[in-house]
């Protein structure tokens, strides 16, 4: 069969992939400790479901605006200026199935062959693979493990070039879980300020997900807001993976362009997801701090035990639910005649060995790391550290 030529140039995601190795070895009656995913592990808090109930009840079950219902656009506008002091009017935000798919409006909306798109490595999956399906030119900023995977304002700006049309990246990370100071955003501001033709995504959805300090957008900095979209969703901070649901706030220019592409690919997201994200949005952000206290609790749990674990270099996030140790110094050891060449083989030795899923560095456009999600049971991160350490061990 010839399908098209685009799909050659995406992959499905490792992320996915993981997870799917780990059902599959679960099903043959093995006890993994699923690392792999990025999802909270709680239930959408009562009241959002009990406004998703009411919604299905009032007989909100038809098509909605293609760019969400006005009350839901009006509860990003209060979310915005409660929560980050930023002023936008609701025809700037366009709701859509997951940040994910806002990414890709974002993407599939700027981005012309040729065109070249900044991201600092680590990054997520996705990110490359929306500017790949565009035929964009991907220019990476390689972040390093000593700067805690974040990119100096020198740095971006030799990576800028008259092709720039987007720079793209998440604060707090997936998969580092480095968070931007304040400062360290008003920095690259600066760089932006002279190069008023990029555009600039900030992925947000981990937004609440931050130990360290309020959580501070590269849009709040001056000349920042006519070139900046803002990414962020209701899957991390309310639990509601499931439930499908992402926005944008941008430039009108912009929230219109997505807004015509989405009104041919999927029209509006669910009636019943859209009333629930309401209730969300409008209501304090008490739950969400409530599950970032247990988040806080895992990754210090985590990081301790991991953290002197002979070969792992590790250091300890300020945001997301992640780990991203730096693991090269197993490359080239081996256990059984089985050797670790990169670090897919480590997570494949992990999986299999260890039954512990996490996610290769190599997803992440950062080779020498792997990925490991603390969204999990403190006594599934208990025994995970645990089978780690004994089977790191065995790499001779
Ligand atoms: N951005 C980042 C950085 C993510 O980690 C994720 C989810 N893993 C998303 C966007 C997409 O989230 P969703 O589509 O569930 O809203």
């Amino acid at each position: 069969m010839k399908l098209a030529e685009r799909l050659s140039r995406i992959s499905e995601p490792q992320t996915i992939m993981m997870a799917k190795l780990s059902r599959e070895l679960k099903a043959q009656g093995i006890d993994v400790v699923d690392l792999s995913l990025g999802e909270p592990d709680f239930d959408t808090p009562n009241h959002i479901r009990a406004a998703a109930k009411s919604a299905i009840d009032d007989g909100h079950t038809h098509y909605t605006p293609v760019a969400g219902i006005a009350d839901l656009k009006k509860a990003v506008v209060h979310k915005l200026k409660r929560d980050n002091n930023l002023d936008y009017s609701p025809e700037q935000v366009v709701v859509s199935t997951g940040a994910k798919q806002s990414l890709a409006n974002v993407v599939l909306s700027l981005v012309d062959p040729g065109d070249e798109v900044i991201i600092p490595t680590p990054y997520w999956v996705t990110y490359a693979a929306l500017v790949n399906l565009c035929q964009g030119k991907i220019v990476t900023i390689k972040g390093s493990f000593e700067h805690d995977f974040k990119i100096t304002p020198e740095q971006l700006e030799a990576a800028i070039t008259p092709k720039t049309k987007l720079f793209m990246f998440s604060s707090p990370c997936n998969p580092s879980g480095a968070v931007y100071t304040k400062d360290e955003l008003e920095a690259l501001a600066a760089v932006f300020s002279k190069h008023p033709e990029v555009f600039v995504i900030s992925d947000e959805i981990y937004e609440y997900i931050n130990y360290d300090g309020q959580h501070a957008s590269i849009a709040q900095f001056e000349s920042m807001p006519e070139r900046t979209i803002i990414v962020n969703g209701l899957s991390k901070g309310f639990a509601m993976t499931g439930w499908r649901l992402g926005y944008i706030v941008a430039p009108l220019e912009i929230a219109k362009a997505t807004e015509k592409l989405q009104g041919q690919f999927t029209s509006g997201t669910s009636s019943i997801t859209q009333y629930a994200a309401v209730a969300a949005l409008i209501n304090d952000t008490s739950t969400a701090v409530e599950m970032v206290k247990a988040f806080r609790e895992r990754r210090d749990l985590f990081f301790d035990l991991l953290k002197d674990i002979p070969g792992l270099k590790i250091n300890k996030p300020e945001g997301a639910f992640y780990l991203f140790p730096d693991i090269s110094s197993f490359f080239g050891k081996s256990y059984e005649g089985q050797v670790i060449k990169d670090s897919s083989d480590l997570c494949a030795y992990l999986l299999h060995r260890a039954h512990v899923t996490t996610v290769s560095g190599d997803a992440f456009e950062e080779p020498n790391c792997i990925r490991m999600s603390y969204a999990t049971s403190t006594e599934k991160l208990k025994l995970a550290a645990e089978r780690l350490r004994t089977w790191l061990a065995k790499l001779q």
